[in-house]
């Protein structure tokens, strides 16, 4: 192999598509205003956020003015769990439920809102990494806010029951909120048939720029803002807009979604390609078991393998993977979605996430598949 890097980590983050770059390049050259100025430099500049939430909202067919844009994942999960919190406890209700493999933006949000006096119930996974609707209905309660369940998870790839919990919730008169940073733009999602009150996406995890995202607000869902400044974002979010990186979006969100079908065919090859050889390295067990998955995450355990000197010998033969998500990296604890697994602990810290894109050449598997078997029998020893 040359020395071209292998990036098997775009469920950390994606590279920009050049539609998108071009469209953010275009904006930061000739469209530089501030959406509120009223001359008419901020009206070019307000058009193109507009159009942003138009393409955005056509694709994820709902109403543009149920979008709000963010700085990206984490605030759209923070503002969805604190601003519902915020809103509805004045009704008397604290209590939310959620899901215990959820991202840490959402499960260290309700750890606050915990230390604020909210009571948090956080339903358990099942040995595939998924949440059982029925534990989320028995859990409902007169004093219950909010449901909070992501759509797929970003160590697994395991999709959640996510219309189930939304019918549930519905029929209990509760708000569900779905964290869809890593399934937007990888699996169709419907807002006018999908029963959610608030959903999350990221740019970054799908081809767009870093420091953009939104919130989808179902219309009349009672929530407070979290930033208080000017009246942006119809007052929900305080802040001069990021029109470059709004442009950017909704360029990759429209892109993702017209090719659709054609990626998700290409990857789901990639990915039984890559799957099947690294299974047929000894001693290498599959984590991502769900039966309904994104098929471009894919999370391995290579039996006495430590994850961390796996994932670095591996970026020195150019292939970029990681252990568990790039947000915990840092972090030292084990993976807390492989142990709400039930996972022991040598599986867990044995753990490699390959999350590929459809660039990626038959050639390069193998040749990946070929490095992590050489490395995993050099590292046993
Ligand atoms: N939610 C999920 C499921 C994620 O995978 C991530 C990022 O890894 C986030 C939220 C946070 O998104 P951002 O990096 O845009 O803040």
């Amino acid at each position: 192999m040359n020395n071209k890097i292998i990036y098997l980590d775009n469920a950390a983050t994606t590279k920009i598509s050049p539609k998108a770059l071009e469209a953010m390049t275009e904006c930061l050259k000739n469209n530089f205003g501030n959406p509120s100025s009223i001359h008419r430099v901020g009206s070019m500049a307000k058009k193109a956020l507009e159009t942003a939430r138009e393409q955005i909202a056509e694709e994820f067919r709902c109403d543009p003015y149920e979008l709000y844009f963010t700085s990206g994942g984490t605030e759209s999960d923070n503002l969805a769990l604190q601003g519902i919190a915020k809103s509805l406890e004045k009704q008397g209700k604290n209590h939310i439920i959620t899901f215990k493999a959820e991202h840490p933006a959402v499960l260290n949000r309700c750890l606050e809102l915990e230390k604020e006096g909210f009571e948090i119930t956080f339903a358990p996974s099942d040995k595939t990494g998924c949440v059982d609707p029925d534990f989320i209905k028995n859990a409902v309660t007169s004093k219950t806010a909010l449901v909070s369940v992501m759509f797929a998870n970003n160590e697994t790839g395991a999709l959640q029951p996510v219309k189930q919990i939304g019918e549930i919730c519905r029929e209990k008169g509760v708000l569900f909120h779905t964290d869809a940073v890593q399934a937007a733009g990888h699996i169709r999602i419907d807002l006018s048939e999908l029963p959610v009150d608030l959903m999350s996406v990221s740019g970054h995890k799908l081809h767009a720029s870093k420091g953009i995202g939104l919130l989808y607000i179902k219309n009349k869902t009672p929530i407070s803002p979290i930033l208080y400044g000017g009246m942006q974002e119809r007052s929900m979010r305080a802040g001069t807009e990021n029109i470059p990186a709004a442009a950017a979006f909704a360029a990759a969100v429209k892109e993702s979604y017209q090719n659709l079908d054609k990626q998700t065919e290409s990857i789901i090859k990639i990915s039984d390609k890559l799957t099947n050889g690294l299974l047929s390295i000894p001693g290498t067990q599959l984590n991502s078991i769900a039966r309904n998955k994104l098929p471009n995450i894919i999370n391995v355990s290579f039996d006495g393998v430590d994850s961390e000197t796996m994932v670095l010998m591996l970026s020195l033969k150019n292939i970029c993977v990681s252990g568990g998500s790039a947000c915990t990296a840092a972090d030292s604890k084990p993976s807390h979605v492989l142990s709400a697994m039930g996972l022991d602990l040598p599986r867990i810290k044995s753990a490699v996430r390959f999350s590929p894109d459809t660039d990626i050449s038959d050639e390069e598997i193998d040749y990946v598949i070929r490095t992590c078997r050489e490395l995993t029998e050099k590292l046993k020893k």
